[in-house]
């Protein structure tokens, strides 16, 4: 019979990461980790592109210069990770028509003002009238329609922005953001909290505990342990599990549970949005945008909402690189994963040469992640709807007998962020060493008794 641990960690990202951590500090060592892929870090993940490092999944450090200190700022600080400042204020000033004409700063700041005030109009009515249906919001008078408008709503909402609604990341930890531009990638975040409590040499993780390559298929769970069963036929067992797989893997049925999770739990799972978010790398021989002060975003405005409407350059990042990066979310997101990245080059070049001209030379390669299409993700991040308590967070949070959940979907005040994948790995660990200590106590008073 497999021997038993006492905690397994299904998934490698940054909470599972941050969670064994805790045990680990905690004394709890005997704990395996079972990732599906071939690698830790999950939605944080570098690639080399056109000769320099880039990163598919998180790229930020969001949430810096405010009353509190972000956590995952702190890693990067003691890690010495190379960032950049992102100042996305000035993006609106460059925003660009079908016929490559910039729109004149008096009237995109208009368009940005009137964009904001009317969103703000909507969440007050969403508010009052208790909806819960936002595809609601588009039937409002106020809804955006020019190309402009639309663009400026894309930004507003797909990306985030504090204006319209306060977002805890940047009221607690700050308003500022910092591109990470280090060739060790963000995931060398990971790597400096693993070798805390792993085994490693020559900058590699060569602990046993870390089991690569095991994709987690079934959990039997009972009032005595779980069972766990992979793929490749492996079987585990422990006494409790901890799940930091994605809510877009808990809505797949990539994991049956037996008996089934109860309504309450499957309920909430299905309750929450899955945001794809896609960025599209591309690059060029030589530059041809503008460069600069200011200049680091610009947005293209379509009559299709979202269509390669956000870009950035990395000039700021890696100098001389020539490098641009268009991102897509959601329906066009699906929408170019499904398609082959010649059709996707096919459309960003006739973007470009709407914004730039007809002579712009043709980009020499292109990347397109498929975060959506990746059985182990199903999405980039959890999305809660806008007026929701934190009900359903608390459901897909709370234990389940003693399979325990985590993962950024579980933090109620920063999830869809690295920092709420940091922290809920720690507050779950938390919980799960108080369940412990109850059961050591409750053991030890029967022996007493006995
Ligand atoms: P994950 O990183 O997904 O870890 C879960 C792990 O579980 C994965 O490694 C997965 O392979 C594994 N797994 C899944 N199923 C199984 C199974 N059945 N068996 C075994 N293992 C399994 N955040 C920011 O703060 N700033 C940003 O700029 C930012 N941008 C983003 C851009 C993109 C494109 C994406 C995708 C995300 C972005 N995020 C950003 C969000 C951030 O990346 C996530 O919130 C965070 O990394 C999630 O960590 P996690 O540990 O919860 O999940």
């Amino acid at each position: 019979s497999p021997s038993r641990s006492s905690v397994i960690i299904i998934g490698a990202g940054v909470s599972g990461i941050s969670a064994a951590r805790l045990l680990a500090e905690n004394g709890i060592e005997d704990v395996v980790i079972l990732e599906a892929s071939d690698r830790i870090g999950g939605r944080i993940r570098k690639e080399s592109f056109g000769g320099v490092s880039i990163e598919l999944g998180a790229g930020w450090i969001a949430g810096v210069g405010g009353k509190e200190s972000n956590p995952v700022w702190e890693l990067a600080s003691q890690s010495s990770l190379r960032t950049c400042f992102s100042d996305y204020s000035n993006a609106r000033f460059n925003i660009y028509d079908k016929s490559g004409k910039i729109f004149p700063s008096g009237i995109a700041a208009d368009s940005y003002k009137k964009a904001v005030d009317s969103a703000i109009q909507k969440l007050k009515r969403l508010d009052q009238n208790c909806f819960n249906d936002v595809t609601k919001l588009t039937e409002l008078p106020c809804s955006p329609k020019t190309p402009i408008e639309l663009a400026i709503d894309f930004i507003l909402h797909d990306f985030e922005m504090a204006e319209v609604e306060p977002i805890s990341t940047y009221v607690d930890f700050g308003e500022r953001e910092f591109l990470v531009a280090d060739e060790r990638g963000y995931e060398f975040l990971l790597y400096k909290m693993a070798e805390s409590f792993l085994f490693t040499s020559e900058g590699k993780i060569v602990d046993s505990r870390l089991k690569l390559n095991k994709v987690v298929r079934e959990l039997q769970h009972s009032r005595n342990g779980v069972t766990v069963k992979t793929e490749d036929g492996c079987v585990y067992e422990a006494n409790y599990v901890i799940l930091s797989a994605s809510i877009g893997v808990l809505q797949s049925d990539l994991i049956s549970f037996k008996p089934p999770l109860p309504r309450w739990k499957t309920d909430a799972i299905e309750q929450c949005d899955v945001m794809v978010y896609t960025k599209i790398f591309l690059k060029f021989p030589c530059n041809f945008w503008p460069c600069g002060p200011g200049k680091e975003f610009f947005i293209y405005a379509h009559e299709r909402r979202g269509y390669y409407t956000f870009w950035q350059h990395m000039e700021n990042a890696y100098p001389g690189s020539n490098i641009l990066v268009v991102t897509l979310t959601n329906g066009e997101s699906k929408r170019v994963e499904a398609q082959s990245d010649k059709e996707t080059l096919k459309e960003a070049m006739e973007v470009l040469r709407n914004m730039f001209g007809p002579n712009i030379p043709n980009a020499t390669d292109i990347l397109v992640p498929r975060w959506w299409n990746n059985r182990f993700q199903r999405g980039s991040y959890s999305n809660y709807p806008i007026i929701s308590n934190y009900q359903p967070i608390q459901n897909i949070k709370a234990p389940v007998g003693r399979i325990f959940f985590t993962g950024e979907h579980t933090s109620e005040r920063f999830n869809g962020y690295v920092h709420g994948g940091y922290l809920a790995g720690i507050d779950t660990s938390k919980a799960l060493l108080e369940e412990i200590r109850k059961e050591l106590e409750i053991s030890s008073e029967s022996q007493t008794f006995l």
